[in-house]
């Protein structure tokens, strides 16, 4: 059995449906889970609605309806009229304008999950429906059924003892199976999330207690690369790397493997390929454990929007166990997670993703006991196995903030 995962980068438009079908046709009388992602940008349009549906704006509806618009035209372009699609996805449809009509509750991180999950619900309706009429039978599943969380709501913990046994009741069979990634379930039936970017450890939850052989993740890039090619246009595809290396970089911030996604394959020795999925006959990169030691070229990771805050106790004492324990506790309240950190005798520093309100909240916890100073619009640039040439390309011109090396990594905080 194998898992494969269409990310929304893969699934943005018709012709990116149209790909899925003619890759899982070559599969289709193996055993297969398909997880896939909303399509294109709709998570991120769903956000929108949720704001505005929080803010009580009028502007959810119109929000809502550019969804509708992105999602039927693509129906239109991949279905008859008459297919019945249209009324499936409609209905998924109504009942989120339903949601939105009413009034929130006070759990707001529980609103946005009810919101945000109809972006994967959707999507795999779409492509089920594309699938069928391509000839291929197949199995849909409401994975909020089987995939069990907690409810910590909009980062909810996949929940392995409860849903194990669902999970392989269902797909156990041998076939094609298709479910959602990203999102699942409490106990009692809500909707939940697993956190931005989660499909991918959907993917590895699923080939954990199923057992998988392999997982494969399609892409809009030929594999994982030494850096996002967005960023280095000349970056070179790695073809294979170790778990331990994937975590490091998925740690870091390569956007490529999401964080969550390399334990659970890595304890049961699950290897991941990430293959491009405009080139399906392309290798791609595999992850898994290898006996021999590689070679590898320095991997650029880049964090942008970054601020540094420095964060020194009122009473002038020296920055120790019981400052830092106490700063950490109020990073934790506030949920901000830390990038990089740095102290002296008197100051504590930490680099965190901006997030304003997150920053102001953190701020007026602190206030009494501490002086803080911020500075924002840095980026934070890690290399991993870098070279000394490595570090002079990425510092170029900017100025550097914070330098720190250890054996394998340099990270940089640059303005
Ligand atoms: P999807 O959500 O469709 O699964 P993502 O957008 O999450 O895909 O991930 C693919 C993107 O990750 C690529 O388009 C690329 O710009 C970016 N990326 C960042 N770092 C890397 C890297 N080291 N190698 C390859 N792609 C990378
Ligand atoms: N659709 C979700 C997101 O954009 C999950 C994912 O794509 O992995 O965050
Ligand atoms: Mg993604």
């Amino acid at each position: 059995m194998q898992i494969f995962k269409f990310g929304g980068a893969s699934l943005k438009d018709a012709q990116g449906i149209e790909r899925v079908g003619t890759i899982i046709k070559q599969y289709q009388n193996e055993h297969l889970v398909i997880v896939v992602s909303a399509m294109g940008k709709t998570t991120n349009a769903l956000e929108w609605v949720y704001r505005y549906y929080i803010e009580n704006s009028i502007q959810k509806y119109e929000a809502l309806q550019e969804i509708k618009t992105f999602h039927f035209n693509i129906l239109n372009s991949l279905f008859k009229q008459t297919d019945n699609v249209f009324q499936e996805v409609q209905t998924w449809f109504n009942k989120l304008e339903q949601k939105i009509n009413t009034t929130p509750s006070s759990n707001i991180d529980f609103e946005y999950d009810q919101i945000v999950s109809y972006g994967e619900l959707i999507s795999s309706k779409i492509v089920e429906h594309y699938l069928r009429s391509a000839g291929i039978v197949l199995t849909w599943w409401d994975i909020r059924r089987l995939l069990i969380t907690d409810a910590n709501y909009k980062e909810a913990s996949v929940l392995f003892d409860k849903s194990t046994p669902k999970i392989n009741q269902c797909f156990q069979t041998k076939g094609i199976h298709l479910c959602q990634g990203f999102i699942g379930g409490t106990e009692m039936g809500d909707s939940t999330t697993l956190g931005r970017e989660g499909s991918d450890y959907t993917a590895a939850a699923l080939a954990y207690m199923l057992n998988a052989n392999a997982v494969t993740i399609w892409k809009d890039v030929p594999g994982v690369l030494n850096a996002d090619p967005r960023i280095i246009p000349e970056a070179v595809k790695l073809d294979k790397i170790t778990y331990k290396e994937a975590i490091e970089l998925a740690y870091y911030g390569a956007q490529v493997i999401h964080p969550k996604t390399i334990k659970p394959l890595q304890n049961k020795n699950i290897p991941l390929w990430v293959k491009p999925f405009l080139a399906p006959q392309e290798a791609g990169t595999v992850v898994q454990n290898l006996n021999e030691k590689i070679a590898l070229p320095p991997i650029f990771i880049y964090k942008y929007h970054q601020v540094l805050i420095s964060i020194m106790p009122k009473d002038f004492s020296f920055i120790a166990e019981n400052n830092i324990s106490l700063i950490f506790s109020y990073l934790a309240k506030h949920k901000i997670k830390v990038n990089l950190m740095q102290q002296s005798a008197v100051s504590f520093s930490i680099c965190v993703d901006y997030d304003e309100r997150k920053l102001n909240a953190f701020l007026q916890a602190m206030k009494n006991q501490f002086d803080v100073l911020y500075n924002t619009d840095l980026t934070l640039i890690t290399i991993r196995h870098y070279t000394d040439e490595a570090i002079k390309k990425v510092i170029g011109n900017n100025k550097i903030i914070i330098k720190e090396i250890s054996r394998k990594t340099a990270r940089l905080v640059v303005k």
